[in-house]
Order: structure tokens, then sequence, then C-alpha cells
């Protein structure tokens, strides 16, 4: 989704309003644009992107925090995918999406299911 750009949908959408007479449409619309824009460009001054919600829940999922505790299946560690069934190997058909102190997120790369992996306290 990072590589997605919203202004050449914004300029059609805008073109769609115009042509149909959505003047109020259009306006709000051109509003929101300058919005975006000033957003992009905070966005690119800064040395790493701001967080935002989603980030802030993924990690509660990730720490199994409530509600959150059951969000990823616990599984062992070397532990082959929950979702595919056929006998695989864990070094080429997983790969570690987040590692952190507390252990990690391992993903299949083959059906994208994600599972937790605690390290040994
Ligand atoms: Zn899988």
């Amino acid at each position: 989704m990072s590589d997605f750009s919203l202004d050449p949908l914004i300029r059609a959408i805008a073109a769609e309003f115009q042509r149909h007479g959505m003047d109020s449409h259009l306006k709000l619309l051109r509003d929101y644009y300058r919005g975006y824009r000033a957003h992009k460009r905070w966005l690119s001054g800064l040395p790493r992107p701001p967080w935002h919600t989603e980030l802030v829940i993924e990690w509660a999922r990730i720490m199994r925090l409530p509600p959150f505790e059951n969000a990823y299946p616990v599984l062992e560690h070397g532990a082959k995918c929950p979702t595919c069934t056929e006998k695989r190997d864990p070094l080429t058909d997983v790969g570690i999406r987040v590692a952190w102190a507390g252990g990690w997120v391992i993903q299949c790369r083959r059906c994208g299911e994600a599972w937790l992996e605690l390290a040994r306290k």
C-alpha cells in the first residue's frame, strides 16, 4: 500500500463531481485534498513515519494485552503453519514479521497466517 498514490484517484473523483455539477462535494473533496497534501509534506520531513492507531493495536496484539490477548495463536518454536496442513519446511516456508524482546510474530509465506512464538524466559 505504501506505493499507492491517492492523487490520480482524487483528480478522477473531482472530475466526476465537476461533470455532475456536485459543487458541495467538490468543495469538501478539495478541503480534504489540501489536508492530505499538507499531511504528506509533514510525513516526508520525518525520519521515521509516525505511529497510527492500527500500529498501536498491533503491539497490543503482539504483547497479548487485553482485549487482544487471543489475537494471535501462540505456537511452539519451529511450529509449522496451523493453516497449511501439508508437511512443510519451517526454515523456508515461514518468515519473521516482527522480532522483539518478548518473542516473534511468525508468518507463513504460503497463506499469510501469523502466530506468536514467545521468547524463553
Ligand atoms: Zn500457511
